[in-house]
C-alpha cells in the first residue's frame, strides 16, 4: 500500500472499497498518482469530469467567483444564479430549476415536487412507481425509489408508497398504476443497474400513461445527462419529454452541484416558498461552474463529439465481443457504454478494474458482470484504442 495512504487512511469511515492508488493530479483525460504514473481515465470520477481535468475556462470561472463572492444564501439574488438557471432551462427544455448539492438531493427534491403537485391539485395521489435495477441516490427518499434490495434493506422501513416495475416492460408498469399513483421515476439510461438504455417505445408508453392518468414523469439524468449520450439530455435523444428531471454529476464539471427542473405546468402547482430549501445549493461558485460548463458544452458541440467517439467506441467494443471469449456483449450509447463479461473467465468487474489499474487504465463496474465506460467526453479515438488494448490484456 502507498505510504501516504497508510499514514492517513485511519480517519475515514470505511464506506468504500477503494482502489490501492493515491491520485494526485489530472490533466486532460489522464490522472496521475503520487509517483507520477499516468492513468487513462474511463471513469471520469463517476461520469462527472466530462470536460476532462484542468479545463482552464471552468477553473477560472470558479476561481474568479471565489474572489468575488463565495456564498450569500438563497434569500438573496446574486449575479450568477439566474444566469445559470436560464442556461439549464435552455439545455434541458425545462422551465424552472432548483439547484442542489448532489444528485441524491436532486431526486429528493423531484419526489417532493411531485407530491406537492398532487397535494395542491387535491388528487390524493402519493405513490411512486420506480424501476428495478434503478439507482437514485443514498438519502432516504432516493434510496426508497432505488431498485436494489442491498441498498435498501439495512435501512428499512423506507418512504412508503413505492412500487417497482421491470425496466423496458410497459405491462409491468401498467400493472402497478392506481388512482393513487403520483409519479413514475426512471433513468432513461440506467447507470448503476448495468447500463440499460430505455427504448423509445418504453419512454413513450410511460408518457402516454402519465398523460392519460394525470401522473408526473420524472427522469433521473444525473449520470446520463449533460451531453454523455450524444444529446444534451438523454430524453431528447429518445424523443420523450418528462415533467420533472434531475441532473448533477457532469453539470458542474466536478464542482458539487445538482438540480431538479420542471415544466411551467408542474411548477405552477408545485413547490412554493417555505416548501423546500438548501443552504448551499446553487451558491455562486456552483452556479459559476454550471454556467461555464454549459457554455463550453454548447459552444464546442461536446454532445456531438460524444456521439462520434461513442460510435467509434461501440464499434471497438463490438469487435472485442466478437473476438474475446470473456466479452459477452455491449450495451449503452454515446460515451455511456458497458460490456457484459463472463466472470468465470475473467473474474468480476472489480477484479478486472484492479488489473486495469495496474496497467494504467481506470474503469469501473456496473454490477459484477458489467464493465462501464464513462470517460471524459473530450476523449479522442486514440484514447479508445489505448483503452481497448489495455482492457483486452486484462480479460
Ligand atoms: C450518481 C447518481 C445519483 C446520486 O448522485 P449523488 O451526487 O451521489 O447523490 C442519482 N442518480 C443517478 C442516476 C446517479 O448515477
Amino acid at each position: 500500500m502507498n505510504k501516504y495512504m497508510e499514514d492517513t487512511k485511519g480517519g475515514l469511515l470505511h464506506t468504500y472499497n477503494q482502489f490501492p492508488v493515491v491520485l494526485d493530479r489530472g490533466e486532460g483525460v489522464y490522472l496521475y498518482d503520487t509517483e507520477g504514473k499516468p492513468y487513462l481515465d474511463f471513469a471520469a470520477g463517476y461520469a462527472v469530469c466530462s470536460l476532462g481535468y484542468g479545463n482552464k475556462e471552468v477553473n477560472d470561472a470558479i476561481k474568479n467567483q471565489i474572489d468575488k463572492l463565495m456564498h450569500t444564501s438563497n434569500l438573496y439574488y446574486n449575479t450568477v444564479c439566474g444566469e445559470a438557471a436560464l442556461k439549464v432551462c435552455k439545455a434541458s427544455g425545462m422551465d424552472r430549476v432548483f439547484f442542489t448539492n448532489s444528485g441524491g438531493e436532486a431526486n429528493e427534491g423531484a419526489l417532493k415536487a411531485a407530491r406537492k403537485y398532487a397535494y395542491k391539485k387535491g388528487t390524493g395521489r402519493y405513490e411512486f412507481i420506480a424501476m428495478r435495477e434503478s439507482f437514485h441516490g443514498r438519502s432516504f427518499g432516493a434510496v426508497s425509489v432505488t431498485g436494489h434490495d442491498s441498498y435498501r434493506e439495512p435501512f428499512e422501513p423506507l418512504v412508503p408508497g413505492v412500487q417497482f416495475a421491470e425496466f423496458n416492460d410497459l405491462d409491468s408498469v401498467k400493472a402497478l398504476v392506481t388512482d393513487k399513483t403520483c409519479a413514475i421515476i426512471l433513468e432513461p439510461l440506467q447507470g448503476e443497474g448495468g447500463i440499460n438504455l430505455a427504448t423509445p417505445e418504453f419512454m413513450q408508453g410511460i408518457r402516454d400513461i402519465c398523460d392519460k392518468e394525470g401522473i408526473l414523469m420524472i427522469c433521473d439524468e444525473v449520470q446520463c445527462g449533460v451531453g454523455r449520450t450524444g444529446a444534451m439530455f438523454c430524453w431528447q435523444k429518445l424523443g420523450v419529454k418528462p415533467d420533472i428531471m434531475c441532473m448533477a454529476k457532469a453539470i458542474g464539471s466536478g464542482f458539487p452541484v445538482g438540480a431538479f427542473a420542471m415544466t411551467e405546468a408542474v411548477a405552477e402547482y408545485s413547490l412554493e416558498p417555505g416548501d423546500h430549501g438548501t443552504t448551499y445549493g446553487g451558491n455562486p461558485m456552483a452556479c459559476a461552474a454550471v454556467s461555464a460548463t454549459l457554455e463550453i458544452m454548447e459552444r464546442d458541440n461536446i454532445p456531438q463529439h460524444a456521439a462520434e467517439i461513442g460510435e467509434y467506441l461501440a464499434a471497438k467494443l463490438d469487435q472485442m465481443a466478437a473476438s474475446n471469449p470473456a466479452v459477452l456483449g455491449r450495451k449503452g450509447t454515446g460515451l455511456m457504454q458497458g460490456i457484459t463479461i463472463d466472470t468465470e473467465i475473467c473474474g468480476a468487474s472489480g477484479a478486472v478494474a484492479n488489473k486495469a489499474l495496474e496497467k494504467g487504465l481506470l474503469v469501473i463496474g456496473a454490477g459484477a458482470d458489467v464493465i462501464r465506460f464513462v470517460p471524459p467526453l473530450v476523449i479522442e479515438k486514440e484514447h479508445v484504442d489505448e483503452m481497448v488494448e489495455i482492457l483486452n490484456a486484462c480479460l
